[in-house]
């Protein structure tokens, strides 16, 4: 029987718990809070990233490390790395922390990223405007996820409001020009001990404030651009040694890919993979993490994964469903949070359409189902 630790106790660590199961795998999770809602499913230690008392002894228990989190501080993935077998490593974690490290390197891998330049002062802001023009996108480069730590400029003149907003972030800034995107798509792939390499078919994804808001897989974009993405992500991989599922966010403009970001970790827009693939993208990161062989990535018919943010709706218009599914996380409501999702399945298009008009007239949310329901039936 192994052990894997997981650090940080969120949704994530949560269905990773529940996805191993099965395996006979242990589990010990640590987060920094002592309501994580991975501590319902599996042994909890709360502590702080840098009590190494207690991740010492969170050390000695297991196995193997992995992460829920990605903004775990590189030190103590490092630490930990000294200590225990650590995937992915800490140097594919600490890419993916900061944005300016993560799209030099997809552009060192032949992926193409929107403009971007570093931003450090204010005159470095103005610099930045010139070189990437506006409308643009001020981020911080560290510490940031789902639209947090963003701010978007329309013109020169939002500067100062740009400045002000996060000019006083000591971790540093980056500029982006803003993508008027055809749709964002995502890999997600999963990387063995032995380097054997899978991806699961395309997801195509829609955001809301910067937060996930619905996904559909497979995605129909066009083949050669899929062969690409895919072939994109195990060039990535295989350059930081990778071990693990992780996702690739990317946007389509005029029929080409550009980096957005990279998530070291199992992802959101991957949960469509729990009913909707032969194995999950759980599955297959405890695989990987434990040298096991890696499961299948096809998918099993047509899936939407509803993101619930905030507080969940009403469970009964997706159970009622042949082929809906429920996620509640067990977290207590709260705005802008990730509180569960629900993946409705199908064997078709017409049928997974039909279910998702079902859906949103039960639930009154048609506004976060629409834009899928269109991608569905224009394909
Ligand atoms: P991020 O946290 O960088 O993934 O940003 C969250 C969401 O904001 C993305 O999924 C996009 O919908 C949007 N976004 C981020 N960067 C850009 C960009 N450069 N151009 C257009 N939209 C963006």
């Amino acid at each position: 029987m192994q052990t894997v630790g997981i650090l940080g106790g969120g949704q994530l660590a949560r269905m990773l718990v529940l996805a191993g199961a099965p395996l006979g795998m242990r589990f010990l999770v640590v987060d920094q809070v002592d309501d994580a809602c991975a501590g319902q499913v599996a042994p909890l230690i709360r502590a702080d990233w840098r009590d190494f008392d207690a991740l010492e002894k969170f050390a000695r228990q297991i196995d193997v490390a992995t992460f829920d989190f990605e903004n775990v501080p590189a030190e103590t993935a490092q630490w930990l790395a000294e200590r225990t077998q650590v995937f992915p490593n800490p140097r594919a974690l600490s890419t993916a922390q900061d944005r300016l490290a993560e799209k030099t390197l997809f552009r060192e891998c032949g992926l193409d990223t929107p403009a971007f330049a570093k931003v450090d002062t204010r005159e470095d802001l103005d610099a930045a405007l010139r070189a990437v023009g506006a409308p643009a996108i001020l981020k911080t480069r560290r510490l940031g996820y789902d639209g947090k730590g963003q701010f978007r400029l329309r013109s020169m003149a939002d500067a100062d409001a740009a400045w002000e907003a996060l000019g006083a972030n000591a971790n540093g800034l980056i500029l982006e020009a803003f993508v008027p995107f055809e749709c964002e798509v995502s890999v997600v792939a999963v990387r063995g001990r032995d380097g054997e390499f899978r991806t699961w078919p395309l997801t195509r994804n829609w955001h809301s404030n910067g937060i996930l808001s619905a996904s559909l897989a497979p995605a129909d974009i066009d083949p050669k651009l899929q062969a690409h993405a895919f072939e994109l992500a195990r060039v990535l991989a295989e350059k930081l040694d990778y071990v693990g599922v992780f996702a690739l966010e990317l946007f389509v403009h005029q029929g080409k890919l550009l980096g957005n970001e990279m998530a070291p970790r199992v992802h959101n827009s991957g949960h469509w993979t729990i009913e909707g693939a032969i194995a999950s993208q759980f599955e297959n990161h405890v695989r990987a993490v434990l040298g096991l062989p890696l499961g299948d990535t096809a998918a099993l018919g047509r899936s939407c994964m509803l993101n619930w943010i905030g507080e969940l709706p009403d469970a009964r218009a997706i159970l009622n469903e042949s082929d809906g599914h429920w996620h509640d996380y067990g977290k207590s409501p709260r705005a802008g949070r990730k509180v569960g999702h629900a993946t409705v399945r199908a064997r078709d298009d017409a049928s997974l359409a039909a279910a998702l008009q079902r859906v949103g007239a039960a639930l009154g949310r048609g506004q976060q189902i629409a834009p899928v329901i269109d991608a569905l039936t224009k394909r």
